[in-house]
């Protein structure tokens, strides 16, 4: 996938800010957040452009992906609560198709749109 951003980011070819980081995962603040704490959870690998895709086959990395987003939250101080959210397609506004977790807080948040 030599066009993705997200696999760019995760080969250093587009730097980004860390948050977390092992074998499989790769964690990093949204270029644009939309709220105090904005960090984006993708698997390493292009295994999945989004939720729309997981099967039988490939739901342990989105199982794994689940374990590590609680550890980020933690790591990030947000013991007050946060929101996990990801896009999928047009009508949601995905704006890349390699899967992704957004952990978002740091504040009070709105109601779900
Ligand atoms: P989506 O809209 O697909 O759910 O989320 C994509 C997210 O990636 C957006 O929140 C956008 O701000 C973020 N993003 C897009 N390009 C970059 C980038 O180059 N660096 C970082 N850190 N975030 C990006
Ligand atoms: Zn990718």
């Amino acid at each position: 996938m030599n066009d993705c951003i997200f696999c760019k980011i995760v080969k250093g070819d587009i730097p980004s800010k860390k948050a977390y980081e092992d074998e499989r995962v790769y964690a990093f603040h949204d270029i644009a957040p939309a709220a105090p704490v904005h960090v984006l959870v993708i698997p390493k690998e292009h295994i999945l452009a989004g939720v729309d895709e997981i099967n039988e086959q490939n739901a342990d990395i989105v199982a794994y992906i689940f374990t590590v987003i609680p550890k980020i939250a933690k790591e990030l101080g947000l013991t007050n609560g946060y929101r996990v959210v990801s896009n999928i397609g047009a009508d949601a506004g995905q704006t890349v198709r390699h899967i992704h977790f957004h952990i978002i807080g740091g504040a009070t948040l709105g109601a779900m749109a």
